[in-house]
């Protein structure tokens, strides 16, 4: 049975990466009919922010990767935030220190800075174990009184020397680490909480996790999990890991960070709160303008190929043609350009009614006034092809509900005569409603030529006056969608 995990910790915004690895574990999951959970990793109280969770389920749930079991939807493997499973993870640490494979370290911070400021590359492991304070220095009554006494301690894993922690990784293959590099990494707290690595283990092993997909950052931390699980005696079930590639800058130099100031919108949803990370970045891809589909598009292709030049996939297809053997051991870059092509492509493809909502909303907020729906329509199938975030909808639309109050004149007047306002004004006088767009355009050249115009330099001033500006979908759609009498009043407008 697939069971899955998305284990993201409530620190702040969540990040591109991070909805990719809850994207490719959904994918999986609902590849092989298995169960995608979300599990919240709270351990950490000193990043704790408050209304992390709620901003992560809400990305998730804008997103439509909606995990089956979650701390607001738990299943049968409850509790789903860890910091509830608090008193679980004591027996763990209890276990691996009468096996022999952890140990109480007594070491004040004090004693701790003094050993960093004294030894700068200090790292607590094989090498310096022996000089701290700690269960593998002390005597057994020593360390009994230093317990009875209640003073703060935290447990360490003792790792082995001489070693190698192989695995297969899904992406990368068989990886090994030489345990002599990895120092004895904290398992349990001062405070009684569990670091990440003892409850991550612990909580795979409670939930049945089949299958881990998480970003490549975490393959240093691979040896002390595998080695916890067969530590503590359950290497059958370990689940299988696998490593997704680092997202990189569009150079291909640098990890990507919440840090990049200059990486508009990294978090999906704009955060409610201060984020000490992220700073002042208060928009995410949603406000930025990106469709759900598009966003949730890009992030597979981060990584990702069916192996094919397909590139536009819906969630659906994704979960259809995703594979393992298809995704990249090397770094994905982001290019905030390409993100906007397939929002674009995804605004094309989409109907006009399922962009409906999201577009009256747009311009609503923009103070445009929409009062009919059918005409809305019109227009977003008329415009849509221009857009490239749903932003763009305001611009590209708002002259179909109001008259431009300012002109691009420099398109305009320089080349502005007497006669040329004699031709619209001629011109108005041959509208009429009835008309189609190709029978406007026939009248428009058959006067211009007997007036002794080409065509093509009066019809940007046409389209300026309608519009407001050089743009927009086919000046003479544009005036069957105004009507006959909202065209005559801008040509009005514009030539007196
Ligand atoms: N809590 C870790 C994070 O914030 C989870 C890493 C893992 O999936 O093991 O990403």
């Amino acid at each position: 049975k697939v069971r899955v995990r998305f284990a993201p910790s409530p620190t702040g915004g969540l990040h591109l990466g991070g909805v990719r690895t809850a994207l490719f574990n959904y994918l999986f999951a609902k590849q092989h009919n298995g169960t995608f959970i979300l599990r919240v990793e709270d351990t950490d109280q000193t990043r704790f922010v408050a209304g992390a969770e709620e901003y992560i389920v809400d990305c998730l749930n804008w997103c439509g990767i909606m995990p089956d079991e979650s701390p607001q939807q738990p299943g049968a493997f409850g509790p789903y935030r860890q910091s509830e499973r608090k008193a679980s993870y004591k027996q763990y640490a209890d276990q691996l220190i009468a096996d022999g494979f952890a140990y109480y370290a007594f070491d004040t911070p004090e004693e701790l800075t003094a050993k960093r400021t004294e030894q700068p590359n200090f790292l607590y492991g094989q090498k310096t174990r022996m000089e701290m304070r700690n269960s593998l220095t002390l005597s057994q009554s020593e360390v009994d009184d230093l317990l009875a006494a209640q003073t703060p301690y935290v447990v360490r894993i003792k790792m082995p020397e001489d070693e190698q922690v192989s695995f297969n990784d899904m992406i990368r293959g068989m990886v090994s680490f030489d345990t002599n590099l990895v120092d004895d990494k904290v398992l349990l707290k001062a405070d009684g909480m569990p670091t990440y690595h003892l409850a991550v283990v612990a909580d795979d092993k409670a939930m049945e996790i089949s299958h881990a997909f998480r970003g490549e950052e975490w393959l240093p931390s691979a040896p002390i999990h595998i080695l916890l699980w067969k530590y503590l005696g359950w290497e059958a079930s370990m689940p299988q890991w696998a490593h997704l590639p680092l997202i990189l800058k569009p150079d291909g130099n640098g990890k990507l960070s919440k840090r990049d100031g200059d990486r508009l919108g990294f978090p999906v949803y704009a955060m409610n709160w201060n984020d000490p990370k992220t700073g002042d970045l208060t928009k995410g891809f949603k406000e930025l303008g990106f469709m759900p589909e598009a966003f949730v598009n890009l992030l597979a292709m981060l990584g990702w190929n069916d192996g094919s030049d397909k590139e536009i996939f819906t969630l659906a297809e994704l979960i259809e043609s995703f594979s393992i053997d298809r995704i990249s051991k090397a770094g994905a870059k982001f290019d905030f350009e390409k993100a906007k092509w397939y929002n674009h492509e995804w605004i094309k493809q989409s109907s006009a009614s399922n962009l409906q909502l999201v577009v009256s909303n747009i311009l609503t907020e923009a103070n445009i006034e929409v009062k009919n729906n059918d005409y809305l329509l019109q227009v977003i199938d008329l415009v849509k092809d221009r857009c490239n975030l749903l932003g763009d909808f305001v611009t590209q639309s708002a002259y179909f509900f109001a008259a431009p109050n300012q002109y691009d004149e420099a398109a305009v007047k320089p080349k502005w005569t007497i006669e040329k306002a004699t031709f619209f004004n001629e011109y108005a006088n041959q509208l009429t409603d009835d008309l189609t767009a190709q029978q406007l355009e026939e009248k428009f050249k058959t006067l211009a030529e007997t007036k002794g115009f080409k065509p093509g330099e009066l019809m940007l001033p046409f389209r300026v006056m309608l519009v407001g500006g050089k743009f927009g979908p086919g000046v003479f759609d544009i005036a069957v969608m105004l009507g006959e009498n909202e065209t005559k009043s801008r040509i009005e407008k514009a030539i007196t």
